[in-house]
């Protein structure tokens, strides 16, 4: 569905300007490899319907649905026949110009693009029909900064994007508005949920890691007050051992808050140190 959507938002998209229908004609038709036939099979009705607004817009009246299929039937299964009078070639290069150039991007993906669903997977590819294609599509996505790439699936050339950064680039730059927000609210949740995580495991670690220094004081406590030396000691020393051993569940703030007077958390932290190395 996110596929079909994106699809279909490229699809409604206005062109720029009055060179781009044909661009946006010839593209379509080298993608969608009909080559000799001059079959555009845009394969979603959305598609089919701007490959015929496009051609009316560059004045190839002569495009018509595909034969054998009353025509309304075929535009919803997205294939078009061009008339073999009509004065243009399939094109994949990419053209020079800029609003071109978006143009021929949006006709390769209505022709043989999909983009997986982001809840599984933030990948974007192209299957050409031919290595021609599949070179002049690479090439041309390199030019617009887009690192794309190349590979094979079952013999068909593949030009491919992964990541979610790249996939919302190229979305972005077909005009799928839409497609780019779905995506950004996938990953502003998964961050947060990340960052979540990643908070709860440190406070977990926090908390092990408070404990297991509150034994080792509250033992080093113990020893010095029964032990021998337990008389010696500072008063200030006493206390701090006897407020560990009284509260082992507490913070240092806790236990400073505790001293009488009350005391600065280092004080506390001071003073347990002292314990544990006399401890030692
Ligand atoms: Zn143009």
């Amino acid at each position: 569905m996110f596929s079909a959507d994106a699809k279909d938002e490229i699809a409604a998209v206005a062109f720029d300007r009055a060179c781009c229908p044909a661009t946006f004609v010839r593209a379509l038709a080298a993608f969608s490899g009909g080559g000799a036939t001059r079959i555009i099979s845009a394969r979603r009705a959305s598609a089919a319907r701007a490959a015929l607004r496009a051609a009316k817009l560059a004045g190839i009246g002569a495009v018509h649905a595909h034969p054998g299929r009353a025509p309304r039937r075929a535009v919803a299964h997205g294939a078009i026949e061009l008339a073999h009078d009509a004065p243009l070639l399939p094109e994949a290069a990419a053209p020079a110009r800029a609003c071109c150039r978006r143009t021929w991007l949006r006709a390769a993906f209505l022709a043989c693009g999909s983009a997986s669903d982001p809840h599984r997977a933030y990948h974007l590819e192209f299957v050409p029909p031919d290595d021609g294609a599949a070179r002049a599509l690479a090439k041309g996505l390199g030019a617009l900064g887009i690192d794309a790439g190349v590979s094979r699936r079952r013999a068909r050339p593949l030009v491919y994007l992964k990541g979610a950064a790249a996939v919302a680039d190229l979305l972005g730059r077909m005009g799928a508005a839409r497609a780019v927000l779905a995506l950004d609210d996938l990953l502003a949740v998964r961050y947060t949920k990340n960052a979540t995580r990643r908070r709860v495991n440190s406070e977990a670690a926090n908390a092990a890691r408070a404990a297991t220094t509150s034994v080792r004081q509250r033992q080093a406590a113990l020893r010095i007050v029964r032990g021998v030396r337990g008389r010696s000691i500072s008063s200030t020393l006493r206390e701090a051992a006897q407020l560990r051993i009284a509260h082992p569940d507490y913070t240092l703030a806790e236990l400073a808050a505790r001293a009488r007077p009350p005391v600065s958390k280092a004080a506390m932290a001071y003073r347990l140190r002292e314990i544990e190395r006399l401890a030692t």
